[in-house]
């Protein structure tokens, strides 16, 4: 790439080596700075898209907790009643073995009576016991429900974090090499320009080197006056764009496309 600018270099090699030399140098540093500054926004982005699935993944847990406790409590009131019932008939046995003791006939409608209200009582457990089997298969379905959803999100949850994972360690690496290189970059760069570049690319959003194609500067879309046009194919000096401060090149996209 830039081949113009290599090209427009060479025709001025003996004065401009040096000049060449520096404005590649800014132009190899500046994309090492966007991608370290890209890295820098995954790093940030994807513990937070992270945190969202561990958020979305508590709610599933928890509507599953909740339905399991829903059904152990319906057991354990099943369980009770049937425990009830059974307590209930023993009682029922006891007290029917009692007619065959009783000495008066008002002692005999007595017991009667009192097996007539444990029958009731009985009847109302059986029908208790009933609804409570009803509301254990509600229960259950429910329960099946949510856990068909918990396994189906936590396994999507499981493959996308280790993807993210993954895709972080990949994003150290990449990061430290990119550090690396912009150092060795800015090892080379004299401080003067380091300066002006650093200084450039803190208020314009980390782009401090622009090109510029036909009197418009690509980072601001400003035009810059023709004749400072004409200078920057010509000039020995690293020119800026008057609107927004960037240190400009050359590049003839009628050559090397857009
Ligand atoms: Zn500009």
């Amino acid at each position: 790439m830039h081949q113009t600018l290599v090209h427009f270099f060479c025709l001025h090699e003996r004065k401009e080596k040096s000049l060449k030399e520096q404005l590649l140098l800014l132009i190899n540093l500046q994309k090492l700075d966007l991608a370290i500054s890209r890295i820098n926004i995954k790093k940030k982005e994807l513990p937070e898209k992270m945190a969202k699935m561990d958020e979305d993944l508590a709610v599933f847990t928890t509507g599953l907790e909740a339905s399991r406790k829903r059904l152990d409590e319906l057991n354990k009131r099943h369980a009770e009643k049937d425990d009830k019932l059974r307590k209930n008939i023993e009682a029922l046995k006891k007290t029917k073995n009692r007619l065959f003791e009783v000495k008066t006939n008002k002692e005999y409608q007595a017991i009667l009576k009192e097996i007539e209200q444990i029958e009731k009582k009985n009847s109302e457990t059986e029908d208790e016991i009933i609804a409570a089997l009803e509301e254990m298969d509600q229960a259950k379905v429910a329960l099946k429900l949510r856990e068909k959803e918990y396994e189906s999100y936590r396994s999507k949850y499981d493959d996308e974090r280790g993807k993210i994972e993954g895709e972080l360690k990949n994003l150290d690496v990449e990061l430290l090499d990119c550090q690396q290189r912009s150092a060795d970059f800015r090892k080379k760069v004299r401080t003067e320009l380091l300066r002006r570049y650093e200084t450039i690319k803190g208020i314009n959003n980390g782009l401090a080197v622009i090109s510029v194609w036909k009197e418009v500067c690509d980072g601001c879309h400003m035009n810059i006056p023709p004749q400072l046009y004409i200078e920057l194919q010509k000039s020995e000096e690293l020119l800026s764009c008057p609107n927004c401060h960037r240190i400009m090149y050359w590049y003839d996209r009628g050559k090397n496309g857009a």
